[in-house]
């Protein structure tokens, strides 16, 4: 493992073959057949996932430390995605036995009522971006319904999965529920996702993949969820409070280096405060300063030099196509070389054709767009592909609640902006964005199959 901060390898992990996946699936196959996992009751299995809560945050420190090691975030934001790490498996803990079916009304003569089972072995597999959440989010919703896992961290981030899978071991979870194979998405991901021992299978990651996924699980006809990121829309009236609005509007798309599926990467703002908007951007840009994970800066290095020159390339076009740039923040001068470092950058106004207004950039790069009225916003704000996140602003109720409506993202979000929302929400999205829903209750529903059992008793 390469550490972003600096460029340096700090850890080996195996590379793990097919061979080895598929040793992880009989694993898993044998305990949701022969173990006990499956036939715990919901209530115990809930205590166990609690407990690994607990001892999450009992770890917290350790584990944020390997978090921002291994993908360059700064401390701080480490903290916060262990915390919620711990916070998903006390969350789906306390929900384990409080999913249930329903009885539906039939001829007379007959009583039909619906069950909710696992689907028995799932596949995951899980970015660098945020390992620990989604790690914990996938986990802890498969494991609560009785699924057990094969998982398949990042090869450029998998160390807190590793280290929490092992604690998993420790709150009382059998053996073999849950197992982990690190390696590349080329060799132990396609192995994972075209395994035909598996019956359900997750992803989150590039649309790119995605694709391989779905078509792999079309292949072993089994269901996936797929979480394949965004260009997502903050769409600024000129009636919003302004003050409240910035700071969260800029860090929505700063927040780990932009490389979160939600980000909120595109600024719609209306024409008549443009100007304003242009200049509080430009002091809040300038001072934005990225730096080693353990100066806990604003930014922390990218996920990898691949990444960071993946980011510069969408720069340098914007650059070559006559796109003003706004303002640029900073790497401290003491951030190590070596490290994958891109500064904090906003452009604007961004013509709606622009690959900039278009496409996913993942790194922490704002591209503010211009609208003249309601109509124009949504227009604008549904002018991608993808239809993950989106942000309205305004002081009207009425305009906020008009424009959630009519704006094609699994999540809306009014006068905030939480880029993905706190573990009890539901989280998805329409389009090039995925489909599925994790998170919050939504992701038991997900992770299990509903039976319908009919009874004669005429
Ligand atoms: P990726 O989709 O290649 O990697 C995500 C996961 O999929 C990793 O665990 C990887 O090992 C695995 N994988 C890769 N190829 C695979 C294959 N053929 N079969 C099975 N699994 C495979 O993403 P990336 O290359 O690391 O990043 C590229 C772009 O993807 C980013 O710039 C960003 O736009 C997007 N991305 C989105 C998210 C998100 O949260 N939605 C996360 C990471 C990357």
């Amino acid at each position: 493992m390469v550490s972003p901060s600096d460029g340096l390898p700090f850890a080996r992990v195996p590379r793990c073959d097919a061979a080895d996946v598929g040793r992880a699936v009989v694993a898993a196959r044998r305990a949701f057949e022969d173990g006990p996992w499956a036939r715990t009751s919901a209530l115990e299995r809930g205590r166990i996932l609690s407990r690994l809560g607990e001892l999450i945050r009992n770890s917290s420190e350790e584990l944020a430390e390997i978090e921002a090691r291994d993908t360059g975030k700064p401390i701080r934001q480490a903290r916060a995605d262990i915390a919620a790490a711990g916070r998903y498996f006390e969350f789906y803990g306390g929900a384990a036995d409080k999913m249930h079916g329903d009885t539906i009304p039939v001829q007379e003569g007959f009583l039909a009522l619906t069950l909710r089972e696992p689907h028995g072995v799932v596949g995951s597999i899980v970015p660098w971006n945020y390992p620990s959440q989604i790690m914990a989010r996938v986990a802890g919703a498969a494991l609560a319904m009785g699924n057990t896992l094969v998982m398949k961290p990042a090869e450029e981030a998998c160390l807190s999965v590793i280290r929490i899978a092992e604690l998993a071991l420790a709150a009382g979870l059998p053996a073999g529920c849950w197992n982990v194979v690190t390696g590349y998405g080329e060799e132990a991901g396609a192995a994972l996702a075209n395994h035909p021992g598996i019956d359900f299978i997750t992803f989150t990651g590039s649309p790119e993949v995605g694709a391989l996924i779905q078509s792999a699980a079309a292949k072993n006809h089994v269901g996936c969820t797929l979480e394949l990121g965004g260009k997502s829309p903050q769409i600024l009236f000129a009636d919003a409070d302004l003050d409240a609005a910035l700071p969260v509007i800029v860090n929505a798309v700063i927040q780990n280096g932009g490389q979160t599926c939600s980000a909120g990467s595109r600024l719609l703002v209306e024409v008549g405060i443009l100007p304003k908007i242009c200049e509080l951007l430009r002091i809040r840009f300038r001072s934005l300063v990225a730096g080693a994970h353990d100066r806990d800066l604003d930014l922390g290095g990218l996920i990898s030099a691949r990444q960071a020159a993946r980011v510069e390339a969408f720069v340098e076009e914007a650059r070559a196509a006559g796109i003003p740039l706004i303002a640029e923040g900073s790497i401290a001068p003491d951030a190590p070389d070596g490290g994958f470092y891109s500064p904090a950058r906003v452009f604007g106004p961004v013509g709606p054709g622009e690959r900039l207004a278009r496409e996913e950039v993942f790194g922490p790069v704002l591209s503010v767009i211009p609208f003249a009225d309601e109509g124009e916003a949504v227009k604008l704000a549904n002018a991608t592909d993808y239809g993950l996140v989106a942000g309205v602003w305004t002081r009207d109720g009425q305009k906020a609640m008009r424009v959630a409506r009519k704006v094609r993202a699994g999540q809306v979000f009014v006068n905030s902006y939480g880029a993905g929302g706190g573990v009890e929400l539901p989280f998805g999205g329409f389009g090039k964005s995925g489909h599925g829903r994790e998170k919050g209750l939504e992701a038991l529903r997900e992770f299990s199959a509903l039976k319908t059992v009919i009874f004669n008793h005429g």
